[in-house]
């Protein structure tokens, strides 16, 4: 079973508006087991329209057209159904009266364009509306379906979960469940996941051309954040997709280690609070270079008060020394990195005591060129500093160092 999306309005192209249903219908396309392979806009237009959805249905079983539903002349979603149908626009009477009385209930009279809301397609089967005015539509081509569903988000989603995956699932006739799951990895590059999982990827490939079911795995570069891992699997129900996915998670993580710090919207700030939370230890950071992004991140995290002590933000030299004991000579150093995470860690009691001091840029400080960056870390029974060289501009080198530190963190934690 094929179905795509047909998001249709004007605005959708102009870019005032974000087609964020396309996607959540994506979403709930997958979880049912249909695959969909194209997503299109279109603007405001019946012919284009009309050509949208003969192309759709040329190559699917179905289409889903959200949006276009509305009262206003600009809303022909139903007028180019009808044509591609080949069939007139009739009222229907059960719509109108529901249409008269929403607007009676609101004590409000209604415009005669609202009764185009009762047009729709002969022979199609209305999806009575219950949030707006505009009812949806399932309408049959053949062997093919178009649906229609209104634009405005909650009115879209009531639908689509009420009539259009219960319809299409029905009109498969095979119930099959997507499950995946997303891995979170940080400090390897893509091509160095590849090589690490080679053997994981041709044995899958080798399931799948015998015939057998397998997981797929996609890498998913998110910026700063790392690169994810997603493990997807298909089956008959939900239990042996996640079941399958399971096994695979269980290979994959085996294969990466460490660099795997989180699932799914674990984030690195969550795992590092985990562990700090399993270990029954409390943090205390000073940041120079990220002006309290760490400290952002870490109190983002619900119920960080039970092992996260607070920030500094030292950003001069003179805060360093003085607030936390710096001494003197270069603070893009080692020496200095260290001295601040055991100044912050005694200063707000702390086990564990993380800094960063640095050059974000743009211009060199003592003679240290822009992305040099020290990470201190006190505690764990030991006292260290890591320095990277990071690429990119001011905001992006306080980013990757402020995920970094966070990162370093977490592995001694692992380790210690
Ligand atoms: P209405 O009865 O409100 O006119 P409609 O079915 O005609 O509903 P549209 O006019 O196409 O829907 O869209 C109404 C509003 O819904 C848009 O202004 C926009 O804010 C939102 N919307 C429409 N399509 C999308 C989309 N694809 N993604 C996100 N929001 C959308
Ligand atoms: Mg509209």
């Amino acid at each position: 079973m094929r179905c795509e999306v047909l998001a249709v309005g004007t605005e959708l192209l102009l870019g005032q508006v974000v087609d964020t249903n396309s996607a959540w219908i994506g979403e709930q396309l997958a979880s049912v087991g249909i695959d969909s392979y194209f997503q299109v806009k279109v603007g405001d237009n019946q012919a284009r329209i009309v050509d949208c959805i003969r192309h759709a249905l040329a190559r699917s079983d179905a289409v889903i057209c959200c949006g276009g539903l509305g009262p206003t002349q600009d809303d022909i979603t139903r007028e180019a159904i009808a044509e591609v149908l080949g069939v007139p626009l009739e009222i229907d009477d059960e719509v109108a009266v529901r249409i008269e009385q929403i607007f009676g209930g609101r004590g409000r009279t209604m415009a005669i364009n609202n009764l185009r809301q009762a047009e729709v397609p002969r022979g199609a089967i209305v999806i009575p509306q219950v949030r707006g005015t505009a009812p949806g539509l399932i309408c049959r081509l053949g062997d093919r379906s178009i649906y229609a569903v209104p634009g405005v988000p909650h009115e879209m989603r009531e639908m689509i979960g009420r009539a259009v995956i219960p319809d299409l699932v029905a009109q498969s006739g095979e119930a099959a469940t997507i499950f995946s799951r997303t891995l979170r990895t940080w400090g390897l590059a893509e091509s160095t996941l590849a090589e690490m999982l080679a053997a994981r990827l041709d044995a899958l490939d080798r399931a799948v051309a015998d015939g057998r079911l397998a997981p797929t795995i996609a890498f998913l570069a998110s910026g700063i954040e790392g690169i994810k891992v997603r493990i997807t699997a298909k089956a008959k129900g939900a239990q042996e997709a996640a079941e399958m996915v399971g096994v695979e998670e269980a290979a994959i993580r085996e294969l990466l280690g460490s660099a795997v710090f989180g699932a799914d919207e674990e984030n690195m700030e969550v795992a590092v609070g985990s562990l700090l939370l399993k270990r029954d230890l409390t943090l205390a950071v000073a940041e120079s270079l990220t002006g309290g992004l760490v400290g952002s991140r870490l109190t983002a995290v619900p119920g960080a008060s039970d092992w996260f002590k607070g920030a500094l933000v030292v950003y001069a030299s003179e805060a360093k020394r003085s607030l936390l004991g710096v001494g003197d000579g270069p603070v893009v150093s080692e020496r200095a990195a260290v001295e601040m995470a055991t100044g912050v860690a005694s200063t707000l009691a702390a086990d564990i005591g993380l800094a960063l001091t640095g050059v974000a840029g743009p211009t060199e400080q003592d003679g240290q060129p822009v992305g040099t960056v020290w990470i201190g870390l006190w505690g764990l029974g030991a006292a260290q500093g890591r320095l990277l060289h990071l690429a990119g501009d001011r905001e992006q080198i306080r980013q990757i160092s402020a995920i970094s530190a966070l990162d370093l963190l977490r592995r001694q934690l692992l380790e210690a």
